[in-house]
This record gives structure tokens, C-alpha cells and sequence, in this order.
């Protein structure tokens, strides 16, 4: 395929409600899409899932849109791409910027599915018509506050709960959380807040039958959390540490982890996620997919990674309502009573993106090619 037409629309949307972590509260869901058109006429999406600012990584909103136009884009004007795999091969002279080349990526994935006229689950190797959802839990303004949202989440059939975590609000609000729900498959996520000398709150978390701890430590460490690892019996979950496959062999070598969570975007695009997955395989790390509060279309991404084999846990892929009033997809993505989401088997991602109201969130529109 050749890109003849490459364009990207910022938009921003409103969330129902505001999202707590660590790293702090956000309002709107501010993002790229990616939309690409080949020779034939054939439609490609993608997603860049970078934040506004550069608290979940380094990437912003804007360092995407100019390592786009300013160095993907020159790399593959003209060139014929015939598979995502090339791409890849293409843009890695750059250094990071995983968001980035990730957005794209997707958007030559959805255009390869459609002209191989297949979902992408399948192409991508996916063994599975359904995916397992939990529910991601930001820190509230009351521990009441929260068991209400988890009551609400339960009984919308989400089939675990990970609620966010940073100190000052971790073992008191695991403890009160397990006592109402003794059972319910449960996992905490510190998205980086503590260093190794605060061991001991995860040591008490051991006590509470947690699934896994996500990311405890700091976003670029593997050595800290092998310390760690060999401290609790709580299996260590790595998110932000895991930037590569170089970093997911390093974990398993180091022992840094034995779950890992595997989010495109934050890996460079669905190669890379792919390598991974096979990775953790052929070594018995177990994985599951993280989401970053994507819209409808880099759900869809989501959803076809996590029919994979090796996904083990439920998924941070939740239905397009738990944070937007409506989806710029159709149909929007449900959550089927038993805490799944079916994967669509149309061609490609398998929903279809409404034009209209892509518009309607639209802040600025830059086509890049022609
Ligand atoms: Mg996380």
C-alpha cells in the first residue's frame, strides 16, 4: 500500500467524570486520530494515546504531531508499505516517541486488515470472540466515595477491579475495599508514586489477596522492583517500565515482574505489543492489555490485542460509556452482562468511525499528505 492521504485531528473530549492518579486529575480527554487513505481508496484509523502534558511519559499531544509531520511523515510519503511490519522498519532510525509511531502504525494495520478483508483479531492471531473487562478505579475524595463506584462497576459486570493508589491512600483503602468485597478479584495500581524505601506498604499489602501491584516503583526502573519482587508475595504487575521488548527480556532477567501489562501505544504500535505478548509466552510471564482511556478507535486496537493467547487477566478495556457521554465510533463498544466485550469480525478494526462527530470534538485538523 501507499499513503496517499495522511491527516490527523486533534480533538478533545469531555469526560463524565474526572480521573484521578497519582500523577493527578484530568477533565478531557484530549488525543489524536489518525486517518489514512491508500491507493485504492481503502480507509485506515489509528489512535496517538499521548496525554496533554508529559506525565505519562515523556510524550505530549504536541511532540506527536511534530515527530509526525516532521519525521515519519517525510520517511513514508511515496514509499509502498506492504505490510505494518515495514513501517516499523522504516521509522526506527527515531529514537522513542513510541505514541507517535504507534498512532500510525494502527491506522496501516486497519487499512492491511481491510485489504486482507479480515477483523484484525485474526490477523493479528487472536484466538478468542470475547475479552475479559475490569474496571480501572481513579482515587476519589472518600473511601465511600470509592465502594460506591466499585458497587456501580460490579454490578455493571466488570469482572475485577483495579483501583488507583499513591500515599497516604493505599493499604487503609485496600483493607476497607477487601472487608465489603472478600472475593472480588482485585488489583491496585501506583502508577510509579513510591521509591523501595516504602516496602513496607507493600508488605502489608500482602495480606489482602491482590491480584497484582501495578508499576509500585519508578517509571524507568527494573532493578528497584526485582529488590521488591523478592520482598512480597504479591505478584508485581510492570506497566511504564516496559517500554520495548529489550525491557520485558530485561525484566524477566532480572526479575523485576511476573505480569506484564502491555499497552500499544507505550510500546511503539502493535509489532512491538506482538513481540512482547510472544515473549512473555515461550517464558510463562502472563500479560493482559492496559488502556489509556482511548477513544472508540484505539479501543478497538485493545480489544483485537487482547484476544491474543497469552492474556491471562481481565483487560483495562472498559465499554466507551464508563468515560464519554458518546463515542465517535458505531456501534459504541458494550459490555455484554458476563463482564466481556464481544470483537467485532467486519473487516479491520470492525467499527465504523462517525465522520460527523469526529468533527464536533475536532480542535484543529493538519493534513500532512498529500
Ligand atoms: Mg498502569
Amino acid at each position: 500500500m501507499i499513503i496517499k492521504s495522511l491527516e490527523l485531528y486533534r480533538i478533545a473530549v469531555e469526560l463524565k467524570e474526572p480521573f484521578t492518579t497519582s500523577f493527578g486529575t484530568i477533565w478531557r480527554r484530549e488525543t489524536v486520530v489518525v486517518k489514512v487513505v491508500d491507493e485504492n481508496g481503502n480507509t485506515g484509523w489509528g489512535e496517538i494515546v499521548s496525554g496533554s502534558g508529559p506525565w505519562y511519559t515523556y510524550e505530549t499531544i504536541d511532540t506527536a504531531i511534530h515527530i509526525v509531520k516532521d519525521y515519519i511523515v517525510p520517511m513514508i510519503r511515496g514509499r509502498e508499505i506492504d505490510h505494518p511490519k515495514t513501517f516499523c522498519d522504516i521509522v526506527k532510525p527515531i529514537r522513542g516517541h513510541n505514541m507517535a509511531k504507534a498512532g500510525i502504525e494502527m491506522a496501516l494495520w486497519d487499512l492491511y486488515a481491510k485489504e486482507l478483508n479480515m477483523p484484525l483479531y485474526s490477523v493479528l492471531g487472536g484466538v478468542r470472540s470475547r475479552v475479559e473487562c475490569g474496571v480501572s478505579i481513579g482515587i476519589k475524595s472518600s473511601i465511600d466515595e470509592l465502594l460506591k463506584a466499585i458497587e456501580y462497576y460490579l454490578d455493571q459486570g466488570y469482572r475485577r477491579v483495579k483501583i488507583k493508589i499513591k500515599p497516604g491512600w493505599d493499604v487503609n483503602v485496600v483493607c476497607r475495599v477487601r472487608r465489603e468485597y472478600p472475593n472480588t478479584p482485585l488489583q491496585v495500581d501506583a502508577n510509579a508514586a513510591y521509591t523501595l524505601s516504602d516496602y513496607r506498604v507493600f508488605k502489608s499489602l500482602d495480606e489482602y489477596n491482590l491480584e497484582m501491584i501495578e508499576q509500585p516503583l519508578h517509571y524507568d526502573d527494573l532493578v528497584d522492583h526485582a529488590v521488591l519482587q523478592r520482598l512480597i508475595k504479591t505478584p508485581i504487575c510492570l506497566d511504564e517500565s516496559i517500554k520495548s521488548i529489550n525491557d520485558a527480556k530485561s525484566a524477566y532477567k532480572l526479575g523485576s515482574c511476573t505480569i506484564i501489562n502491555i499497552k500499544p501505544g507505550r510500546v511503539g504500535g502493535i509489532m512491538e505489543s506482538l513481540r512482547i505478548h510472544d515473549f512473555c509466552m515461550t517464558v510463562g510471564i502472563p500479560v493482559w492489555i492496559g488502556g489509556m482511556l482511548e477513544t472508540g478507535i484505539g479501543r478497538a486496537f485493545l480489544v483485537a490485542l487482547a484476544t491474543l493467547p497469552n492474556v491471562k487477566y481481565p483487560n483495562d478495556i472498559s465499554a466507551s460509556n464508563r468515560y464519554y457521554v458518546e463515542d465517535i465510533v458505531e456501534p459504541p463498544w458494550t459490555l455484554n452482562s458476563d463482564g466481556t466485550i464481544t470483537v467485532p469480525t467486519k473487516p479491520g478494526i470492525g467499527v465504523e468511525v462517525l465522520e460527523d462527530r469526529l468533527r464536533k470534538y475536532t480542535v484543529k485538523t493538519i493534513k500532512l499528505i498529500p
